[in-house]
């Protein structure tokens, strides 16, 4: 397959940040997969090389998700010969990013995918459904940059009515996604994939666990990609065999970024994307009648009054009166993670210090110095 940076998804503005920081020997790169210590990435001829980080990109990231990540636009400067590795010398600008707070203990954010222009959530009209749920993906995804495209999956198994619903309640949350019924096992749903898979786009999905979205991708692989021998216990069928991220540049164009472990996806957000996320209330609450309106039975209250008059969806109105109460956890996570960062990045300097050490005088050693 022929592939060049436009069907990578380079554009003019990942060319001007390359022009300003470029030195002679350093060429783009489009990371497709983090190795831990290498990363693999693609470059102009979708070559694959496998590239290893500079001290100076890692001393300069402030955290972990600063650090280049799949679908990031690195400068590499390829290595002089065989024996001396191709280096990642800077990360271009993210044009979007999107991310999410790690799974288990750590509250750290954690980038899943760099410059991913669509995000497709998978969901269902049944067991799934949750518009609050729903309504976090929808502030990281508007967050991130991305466009949302949502798949109501598994309509097969719930009334037309039941999915409609479903669909309109969603696009009443957000007017600007693109919303689609589907079916999956009766190959509904690729079409709708392969639709935001063209040139240069780079397409994530992103859901519950079992709400089909290995379904979805295996029979967009069909049959080019990779299977385990290993079959689902559930489904007795073969799962494809990525374990870590990938990025995937798709035969038909575009690509895609696989993530078997998005199966266990938890929110990561913050009381600012909250507040976005409830701008349309809050613009509301202006013109309430007093100043200090709790919107509780207040008197000249312009949320309530948006209520009766089926403005406001009473159970958005539900959700931002809980807001206040999601802030305060937030926040009470926020210092408890503030506290185990500080821990971590105590014990975690030592690691970076003994892994960077050899890194750096690999590097040290490249420019001949001692
Ligand atoms: P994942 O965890 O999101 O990757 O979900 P899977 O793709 O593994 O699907 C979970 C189960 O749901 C499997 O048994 C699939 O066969 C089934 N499934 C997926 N899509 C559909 C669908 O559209 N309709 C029905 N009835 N079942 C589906
Ligand atoms: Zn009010």
């Amino acid at each position: 397959m022929e592939i060049d940076l436009q069907d990578l998804g380079w554009n003019e503005e990942f060319q001007r940040e390359f022009d300003r920081i470029a030195k002679p020997g350093w060429e783009p790169v489009r990371l497709i997969r983090d190795n831990k210590i290498t990363y693999g990435g693609l470059n102009a001829e979708g070559y694959e090389l496998e590239v290893l980080l500079s001290g100076k990109v890692y001393h300069d990231a402030s955290c972990d998700a600063e650090l280049p990540a799949v679908g990031d636009w690195v400068a590499v400067e390829q290595g002089k010969d065989e024996d001396t590795d191709d280096m990642i010398r800077a990360r271009l600008p993210r044009q979007s990013c999107f991310s999410r707070k790690e799974p288990g203990k750590s509250s750290q954010e954690q980038v899943i995918a760099a410059n991913v222009d669509v995000v497709v959530v998978v969901t269902d009209a049944g067991p799934d459904y949750n518009p609050r749920r729903m309504e976090r993906y929808f502030a990281l995804i508007e967050r991130s940059g991305s466009r949302a495209v949502v798949l109501i999956n598994k309509s097969d198994l719930f009334s037309d009515e039941q999915n409609q619903a479903a669909k309109d309640e969603l696009q009443l949350l957000n007017p600007k996604a693109e919303i689609f019924i589907t079916s999956a096992i009766e190959q509904e749903g690729l079409d709708v994939l392969k639709r935001f898979l063209v040139r240069g786009q780079t397409v994530t999905v992103v859901g519950s666990s079992g709400v089909g979205k290995s379904t979805l991708i295996n029979q967009l692989m069909g049959e080019d990609y990779q299977f385990t021998s290993e079959t689902n216990e559930t489904t007795g069928k073969g799962r494809h065999t990525t374990t870590a991220r990938e990025l995937i540049v798709m035969e038909g164009g575009g690509m895609l970024v696989d993530n078997p472990g998005m199966r266990e996806i938890q929110m990561w957000t913050d009381e600012k994307t909250l507040r976005e996320s409830f701008s349309d209330v809050f613009d509301l609450a202006e013109e309430c009648k007093f100043h200090d309106c709790k919107h509780r039975g207040d008197k000249g209250c312009a949320i309530q009054a948006a209520v009766e008059a089926d403005e406001l969806d009473p159970e958005r109105y539900e959700s931002f009166l809980r807001l206040d109460e999601e802030i305060a956890t937030l926040n009470k996570r926020k210092k408890r993670r503030q506290m185990a960062a500080e821990k971590w990045a105590k014990r975690s300097h030592r690691v970076k210090a003994r892994n960077l050490a050899d890194r750096i005088e690999l590097e040290r050693e490249e420019r001949g110095e001692e």
